[in-house]
């Protein structure tokens, strides 16, 4: 027979935790959010083994007396919320209450903290829950928390946890965040005893997001700012054309507050729309302003979302501010695919600065298939500082003359006759049973698809050496995900090298990449990682991304396509597993009938 019980706070608190503290970041975000609360001017963060083993935040706020010290590990109390209207008017990060004792539960939880008048410090020691000591102590004006070994009571959540070094990444993120959120406070962060982050308390926005994010992504960003009834966007967004492969980057903040929100990222990807192509994410680093009563925090455990009561006012808003200041940065004049490179019909976008002689086609796959022999272009950038990378654009070093000059017998077969191009995009054939259009980039991706595909599958890894390395800054999320893909990488032939915290150098890229896209492409690798669909666990399909990827970067059209060309590139297209659709998924060609012909004239 079953019998109702209340639970036992301890274990009510457990529950809580399992809500609130997923991991180890989860703890620093909520000892840093009371820091601020309490009016901290100076906060300082430490951890050792992502942590798991500790976490220390040491303020100098208000401080707590020895009664507040013991009620604050009781569940629900608060001194931030007395009564639900108070949830409209909430200028404070926490108000539930919860979760001192959640993490108090599951770990080994010690506080010092004194209130600056006090002439003693309280030092308070909890293990799993269970009250150890309460006691004077000397201590600075402030609170100091450190929590060690979390979740050693309950193995279900130690489970969970990633690398050491995927919770320390969190963890930097989430400080990160919070610095970027109050530029005033001075931010310290040490990893077992290093000092990764030191951010003395700045007057500007910038100079945050210049240490929090590097000085390569500061300088692509632009200020924005406006207000309108009641509402009031500030901070930084991309300049056109600067773009990431996830939404990462895309940083929002309400009332100071780091938010998840739907409205927010969906005004800035339509603010971005025209500038973007599909798969692409804008940068921004934005802070909205508005009356607490217009915003519902209380939706999320972990608050992360949040929901304005007028939804359409604030997305018409931001949209309204980005999109003007995206006009006044002269978007209307950037290609639309500005940092992609890939496309060079315009001659204004930047591919053309990357000089293609000759339409980038692949070598033979057929011949590759007929003799199964690697037919790689070249190996030529394979010796150490054998090729200086920008006097030679990869482009010509793979685009063999002798794929141009044999075209293979399929398109004979086919009997498909080349009549011109249209619109530079589209080839045009007449075929036996009517006429055929083909998209030429779906069907040069197709071609490079399957090429790379087939490279991978045999290990060649053709790659050029960089005679200068090129820099790359990475976040903290980044770096931890590139050192666990530092070996995928080299095998495919983009070989990157860590120089310092969060600094890493590319120094050879596989011989289909240009050098000067390198790092863009690196990012974009890390990008598909962060958000599951590049996962080693599945090599097969993560090498099919990677490819996909790559021949965003790989393929180059040219302006011209002369008869030659053209024949050459339906041969290789047919010589394809599947030649009738791109990568992507995109048809490469279709057929208008002859009977169609006739019935569209009325024959
Ligand atoms: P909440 O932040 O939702 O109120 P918490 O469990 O995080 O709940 O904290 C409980 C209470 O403990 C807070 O309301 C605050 O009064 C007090 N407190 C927690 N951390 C600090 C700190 N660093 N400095 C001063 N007071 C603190
Ligand atoms: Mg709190």
């Amino acid at each position: 027979m079953s019998v109702i019980r209340i639970l036992s706070d301890r274990v009510a608190n457990q529950i809580a935790a399992g809500e609130v503290i997923e991991r180890p970041a989860a703890v620093v975000k909520e000892l840093v959010e009371n820091s601020l609360d309490a009016g901290a001017t100076r906060i300082e963060v430490e951890f050792r083994a992502g942590g798991r083993a500790l976490i220390r935040v040491e303020d100098n706020g208000a401080g707590m007396d020895r009664d507040s010290a013991l009620l604050s590990l009781e569940r629900h109390a608060t001194s931030k919320l007395v009564e639900t209207s108070d949830l409209d008017r909430l200028a404070t990060f926490g108000f539930r209450g919860e979760a001192l004792p959640s993490i108090a539960s599951v770990s080994r939880f010690e506080m010092q903290t004194r209130r600056a008048g006090d002439p003693a410090g309280t030092e308070v020691l909890v293990n799993g829950g269970k009250l150890v000591h309460a006691r004077d102590c000397g201590a600075a004006p402030g609170t100091r928390i450190t929590v060690a070994h979390l979740f050693n009571s309950v193995p279900a959540r130690r489970k969970f946890l990633k690398s050491d070094a995927t919770e320390s990444a969190h963890i930097i993120q989430c400080v990160r965040l919070y610095a970027l959120a109050c530029p005033a406070v001075a931010f310290t962060l040490v990893e077992d005893g290093r000092v990764l982050f030191q951010s003395p308390a700045c007057t500007a926005l910038p100079d945050r997001v210049a240490e929090v994010f590097g000085r390569q992504t500061a300088a692509e960003l632009l200020p924005v700012g406006a207000e309108e009834s009641g509402l009031k966007l500030s901070g930084l967004i991309g300049k056109p054309g600067v773009s990431r492969s996830s939404r990462h980057e895309m940083l929002c903040f309400v009332n100071r507050r780091p938010v998840d929100s739907r409205t927010l990222n969906y005004a800035l990807l339509e603010s971005y729309a025209t500038l973007l192509v599909k798969g692409r994410f804008p940068v921004a680093v934005l802070f909205l302003d508005l009356d607490p009563a217009a915003v519902d925090v209380n939706v999320h455990p972990a608050k992360r979302e949040v929901r304005f009561r007028n939804e359409a006012q604030v997305r018409g808003f931001v949209i309204r501010t980005v999109l003007q200041r995206l006009r006044e940065a002269g978007a209307g004049a950037a290609a639309p695919i500005a940092d992609f490179g890939m496309r060079n019909a315009e001659s204004t976008g930047p591919a053309a600065m990357f000089p293609t002689p000759h339409p980038a086609i692949p070598p033979a796959v057929i011949e590759n298939r007929v003799s199964n022999e690697a037919t790689f272009p070249s190996k030529i950038g394979n010796a150490p500082g054998a090729q200086p990378q920008s006097a030679r654009p990869p482009a010509e070093i793979r685009n063999p003359q002798s794929a141009i000059a044999n075209p293979a017998p399929v398109p004979r077969l086919l009997g498909w006759r080349f009549l011109g191009t249209a619109h530079g995009d589209y080839a045009l054939f007449e075929s036996p049973a009517g006429v055929v259009v083909l998209d030429r980039r779906s069907a040069l991706e197709r071609v490079w698809y399957e090429r790379l595909r087939a490279a991978f599958a045999r290990g060649d890894t053709a790659s050029q050496r960089l005679l200068f390395p090129e820099p790359v800054e990475l976040d903290a999320i980044g770096s931890a995900l590139l050192l666990d893909h530092l070996k995928f990488l080299h095998r495919h032939g983009l070989e990157v090298a860590e120089f310092g915290r969060n600094f890493f150098r590319i120094e050879a890229v596989p011989d289909w990449l240009l050098p000067e896209q390198a790092a863009a492409f690196l990012r974009d690798v890390l990008g598909l990682v962060r958000e599951g669909r590049l996962d080693l666990r599945k090599a097969d399909l993560a090498e099919e991304e990677f490819a996909r990827l790559a021949v965003s970067r790989a393929v180059r059209l040219a302006d011209a396509m002369g008869e030659t060309e053209a024949q050459s590139l339906v041969a290789q297209l047919f010589a394809c597993g599947q030649p009738h659709s791109s990568p992507a998924g995109r048809p490469t060609h279709f057929e208008l009938g002859r009977g169609e012909l006739a019935r569209r004239f009325q024959k």
